[in-house]
């Protein structure tokens, strides 16, 4: 047996009224987060033990706060797991900043929200609203096959505003535990990783060297934010309803861009045999990556989602593993330094002298850590191999070329 985890995204449908309680819960909840990481970023240490900061913060926040104690932990939490991050990039070498929560967003458990087939119940600062999800007819698409399936148990949500389009979204995550005709590391004999990095100049690098570039993607983002500065200023009326239409339209060709990327990923999985495919775990990424926007979150979480979905109908598992060191570590000798990753864009190995793409040598590392992971497996004996341009590695540095 396998885990397998998805996250479904559903549209809420809501009256004025639960709207703008539903903004106020985001508002108090970012209050939250950001007074727990205030209380946590002492001058000369930083406190990160979620038992630590309940004992600190929960009784401050119930009283400043109209937010259910099962919010307020919730609160707690992100801003703790915002602060493990930028103490990993710091262990990276990189630089980071106190967590700032700006994205209004929200995340529910099962406690804080009750889930249902066609609607959710969320607990709000005033008591609890319901809300209808806007579902696509059923048939071949992840609502269908993760919502509307009695084997996908929902394990929580992540309520997320859309400012251009004024519309709240659930993200909403599933698990099931299925009879592997996807492989794990204890039945695949001799699998197959297909590493993948995700970045802003270049939105993502596989470990067979393949290339997409973020710039369409961030031509596209700067594009809108500018015609949509412009109408702001003017502010009619019929400007507003033009902001609305550029965030549709805007949504849509970004969203068909990643699509054709993520098509073009799984290809690549599948012209080189692979059986997985393995992502830089995505929680926290904004914080590991300096520049990044909300907007490279929402575009690494869609591409991810893509791949993942894509991936299932060629029985391929998509999978998200620990970046640390990942990209410092020489893909070639496995010497991890500080000094290796001479820039953005160079990677170059003090002791060994490999000159690299940085991203190309993160995206094999990732699949590497993957690799690594499957010879822990208590089932033993699973040999993994790396896709790279020519030819597969595995773990104990074997290197076998192409056979066609
Ligand atoms: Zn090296």
């Amino acid at each position: 047996m396998a885990e397998v985890r998805r996250t479904v995204v559903v549209k809420l449908d809501l009256d004025d009224s639960d709207a703008t309680l539903l903004h106020k819960t985001v508002e108090e909840y970012l209050w939250a987060c950001n007074y727990v990481v205030r209380d946590a970023w002492q001058d000369d240490y930083k406190l990160t033990s979620k038992n630590k900061l309940h004992d600190r913060t929960y009784s401050d926040v119930r009283e400043q706060t109209r937010l259910q104690a099962n919010l307020v932990q919730s609160a707690r939490n992100r801003a703790a797991e915002a602060i493990k991050g930028v103490i990993a990039r710091w262990k990276n070498g990189k630089k980071a900043s106190q967590p700032n929560f700006t994205t209004p967003s929200v995340r529910y458990d099962k406690r804080s929200a009750t889930f249902h087939a066609d609607h959710v119940s969320l607990s709000t600062v005033n008591g609890r609203i319901e809300a209808e999800y806007v579902l696509p007819p059923e048939g071949d698409n992840p609502q269908t096959t993760y919502l509307r399936n009695d084997e996908y148990e929902i394990t929580g949500a992540t309520l997320q505003y859309r400012d251009a389009t004024d519309t709240f979204f659930l993200h909403i995550g599933t698990k099931a535990d299925v009879e592997s005709e996807i492989p794990d590391a204890g039945d695949a004999e001799n699998s197959t990783v297909l590493g993948v990095d995700l970045g802003i100049e270049q939105i993502a690098v596989t470990s067979t060297g393949m290339f997409w570039s973020g710039d369409y993607l961030n031509h596209r983002r700067r594009e809108y934010e500018r015609v949509r500065a412009g109408l702001q200023r003017t502010g009619t009326e019929s400007d507003h309803r033009t902001i609305e239409q550029i965030g549709d339209r805007e949504t849509r060709w970004v969203a068909d861009y990643l699509h054709r990327i993520s098509k073009a990923i799984v290809q690549e999985a599948v012209a080189h045999g692979c059986d997985w495919i393995a992502f830089e775990e995505l929680t926290d990424i904004r914080d590991r990556m300096p520049g990044a926007k909300k907007f490279h979150m929402w575009a690494f979480r869609q591409l991810y989602d893509y791949v993942a979905y894509k991936a299932e109908a060629e029985g391929i598992e998509a999978t998200q593993v620990d970046p640390a060191y990942t990209s410092k570590r020489c893909s070639k000798c496995g010497t991890t330094l500080d000094e290796n990753r001479q820039s953005q864009a160079k990677f170059c190995c003090q002791k060994c002298g490999y000159e690299i793409n940085a991203d190309y040598n993160a995206a094999k590392n990732i699949g590497f850590r993957l690799l690594r992971a499957g010879q822990k497996s208590p089932h033993g004996g699973a040999t993994r191999h790396l896709a790279l341009k020519s030819g597969t590695l595995n773990v104990n540095g074997g290197y076998s070329p192409a056979t066609q």
